[in-house]
């Protein structure tokens, strides 16, 4: 896609209208929906009408709008701040523009929108917050029904809680800038004064206010290692991405998604350690080092890694070293690479009468002489998942075969797993080390073994066998010794 389809032609603003007129030209439907959602404003209204309809004069009386009861004249809209074109007349709307537009004032015409300056949004209002929703027309459906979800997600004293919070903005500023007022807002609209508005005890929410601006407590710093799953946004969990909002630095490996990065609060800084194959930007003891450091400044740190943190995450040594240096952490997890490849598979880990027990490995604990104890569990039917196990498949299938493992069981291979650009290959143990020669395969792979493999669904995986074949001639082809 060209990047300028994702690019906004409508760009959303908030415009004063506090006591300024806005003028609607018509007097039947149209005209009173706009009528409806301007009213939502302090600004004035004025209908230019010659004959409304029953309903609309009834609003006007109720709203208190100024009914302008004559025949249209460009005069009329003199000094309005914007001017709906809502007649339900072409021609009519079409002059009515015209006009707008030559007293420099911006126009809607309601469902022509070539006449637009301007689009309403579907609005959610909580004065003094309000959320519009645009889609420069092409689903009105579609933004209703974003309406309608916003506005459940958000309480109904929202609104009494921004104004609260504007009370304090004054005082707030005389907080030393950065973490400290972060944190006093932070608290003060996730805290107690939050609830308090909630639960409608405004003076009650005013002196836990003045208790967060007057407390002196030092700022702690907090760490939270965090799964960020395996690399689809949504298979973040909810707690992951709340602390991501929170953040104030996110720290985080190459194997995230820069879209799971960005999911992060919008200033946070963030800071990428590298850690992909090859690309060893920082080394653990630097990582450690810096987190104890981020620590040690108050900061909110999201340590942000992929999959689950305590899965070949190397979790353990920056958790020793966060408590050697007395800063709190927790743990968060994720959805684990495996879990991911085996849905994408539709592979079930453990299957009645095949396989009750799983194992998490990586090939290169393989390199030594003796056999690791998990090829054992192997023989004896667990299903095992491998991670980093691309560059090591053929030692892996090799060790596995020689300590037992029938050449014929089963295996799924998944790159990207999660992603949209996923693939899928399947065949067995003696293809697996063709793995290694793939040139074509630059995402992190998961490689699953054992006889559940079997129920996988094979019917969008490609077979490992076949490339097999292939891949010889090409090599030969590139000058590459088979
Ligand atoms: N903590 C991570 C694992 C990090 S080790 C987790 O729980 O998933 C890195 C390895 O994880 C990669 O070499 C690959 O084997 C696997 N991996 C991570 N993301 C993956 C993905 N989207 N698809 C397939 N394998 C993935």
């Amino acid at each position: 896609m060209p990047q300028a389809t994702t690019k906004l032609n409508a760009f959303p603003v908030f415009m004063r209208v506090e006591g300024e007129a806005v003028a609607i030209v018509g007097g039947g439907e149209e005209a009173l929906a706009k009528a409806r959602l301007i009213a939502q404003s302090s600004a004035v209204l004025h209908i230019i009408a010659r004959n409304a309809e029953p309903e609309l004069l009834t609003f006007i009386a109720e709203a208190g709008a100024k009914h302008v009861a004559a025949a249209y004249d460009a005069s009329q809209l003199e000094g309005a701040v914007m001017v709906f074109a809502a007649s339900g007349d072409e021609a009519l709307d079409r002059r009515v523009a015209a006009d707008a537009r030559r007293l420099g004032i911006p126009v809607n015409a309601v469902d022509r929108p070539d006449l637009c300056d301007f689009f309403t949004p579907a609005l959610v209002n909580r004065a003094p917050v309000a959320i519009a929703i645009g889609t420069e027309g092409a689903g009105p459906v579609l933004a209703q029904m974003l309406r309608g979800r916003i506005d459940r997600m958000l309480s109904p004293s929202l609104g009494a809680l921004a104004a609260l919070a504007m009370s304090f903005r004054n005082a707030a500023e005389r907080l030393p800038r950065g973490n400290v007022r972060r944190r006093f807002w932070s608290d003060f609209f996730g805290g107690a004064p939050a609830r308090a508005v909630e639960a409608g005890d405004f003076s009650q929410a005013h002196e836990a206010a003045t208790d967060l601006l007057l407390s002196d407590a030092p700022v702690h710093g907090r760490i939270a290692l965090v799964g960020a799953g395996p690399g689809a946004e949504d298979l973040l969990t909810l707690r992951a991405h709340r602390l991501l909002m929170d953040a104030d630095v996110i720290v985080h490996d190459a194997l995230v998604p820069e879209a799971v990065v960005a999911m992060g609060r919008r200033d946070a800084e963030r800071l990428p350690v590298g850690k992909r194959k090859g690309c060893h930007t920082k080394s653990q003891a630097e990582i450690n080092a810096l987190l104890v450091e981020l620590g040690r400044e108050g900061k909110r740190v999201v340590r942000l890694k992929s999959g689950d943190p305590l899965v070949f995450g190397r979790a353990g040594e920056e958790m020793a070293a966060l408590r050697d240096a007395s800063i709190a952490y927790e743990v968060v997890p994720g959805v684990t690479a495996a879990f991911a490849a085996a849905a994408d598979f539709e592979l079930p880990l453990t299957l009645r009468g095949v396989s009750s027990s799983m194992v998490f490995t990586t090939g290169h604990d393989l390199k030594g002489n003796s056999l690791p104890d998990w090829a054992k569990l192997a023989i004896s039917g667990a299903t095992v998942a491998v991670y980093m196990g691309r560059s090591v498949a053929a030692e892996v299938a090799g060790r596995l075969i020689e300590a037992g493992l029938s050449p014929d069981t089963a295996v799924a291979v998944v790159e990207n797993a999660s992603l949209t650009n996923r693939r899928r290959f399947h065949g067995t143990l003696a293809d697996l080390p063709s793995l290694e020669a793939r040139a074509d395969l630059s995402g992190p792979v998961m490689t699953i073994i054992g006889d559940a493999v079997a129920g996988a669904n094979f019917e969008r995986s490609e077979a490992l066998a076949a490339h097999r074949h292939e891949s010889a001639p090409v090599a030969a082809a590139e000058g590459v010794q088979p």
